[in-house]
């Protein structure tokens, strides 16, 4: 018996946490309503393969915490395991960012109140930031998550056939209707190949 290389344990364990495009299109939802946004953007291309991107106006990220904002473990939301008892927050694990980052491309645009203008930066699959340019948004999040699942052969077969693939997105038209429910004051539209489906 071998130990796995720890690439390779970053990479099974962040698949066990993004299993579909419906997870990353909830974890991203999640993080801006936790951020406070009342209006949400998400646009898939060619079933969320290609691109899957989820744009909020909520607080954005403090340029302090842009450095960690994709590594595993890392959180704003609780401090240890006390803070558990008074979570008011979907999130708290410090994990969806840094696993979307293993198994996709990852570019988050951000600016908070405080900023000047936002800032674009381009993750590595550690989570690590690699390039950052200022960018021309408003307040708010914008994660861009290209090629999910390009290095799991595995789950690209799980999403080959067309019935699978509309399957998903019927899982995520049905998800973003849920939180509509949830959250009536938040604005959710929701694009699949430039078209408008909410
Ligand atoms: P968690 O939600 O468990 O804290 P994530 O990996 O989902 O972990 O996000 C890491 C951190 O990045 C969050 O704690 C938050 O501070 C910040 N963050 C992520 N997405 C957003 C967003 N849309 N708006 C503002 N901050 C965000
Ligand atoms: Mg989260």
């Amino acid at each position: 018996m071998k130990q796995l290389p720890a690439a390779t344990v970053r990479l099974l364990s962040s698949s066990q946490i993004i299993t579909s495009v419906v997870s990353v299109v909830k974890e991203l939802i999640e993080n801006s309503l936790d951020a406070g946004a009342t209006s949400l953007d998400v646009k898939l291309e060619n079933y969320g393969f290609d691109k899957i991107e989820v744009r909020d106006n909520g607080e954005g990220i403090k340029a302090d915490d842009a450095p960690v904002m994709a590594m595993k473990y890392y959180t704003s939301k609780i401090s240890s395991h006390e803070d558990l008892e008074n979570l008011t927050t979907y999130g708290f694990r410090g994990e969806a960012l840094g696993s979307i980052c293993c198994v996709a491309e990852v570019l988050i645009t951000t600016r908070t109140a405080a900023d000047n203008f936002s800032t674009q930066y381009v993750l590595d699959g550690s989570g690590h930031i690699i390039s950052q340019k200022p960018s021309h948004l408003g307040q708010g999040t914008t994660v861009t998550a290209l090629r999910l699942f390009k290095n799991l052969p595995v789950r690209k077969q799980f999403y080959s056939t067309a019935k699978k693939r509309k399957e998903e997105i019927k899982k995520v038209q049905d998800l973003l209707i849920n939180y509509g429910i949830l959250k009536p004051d938040v604005r959710i539209v929701f694009v699949h190949n430039k078209h408008c489906l909410q």
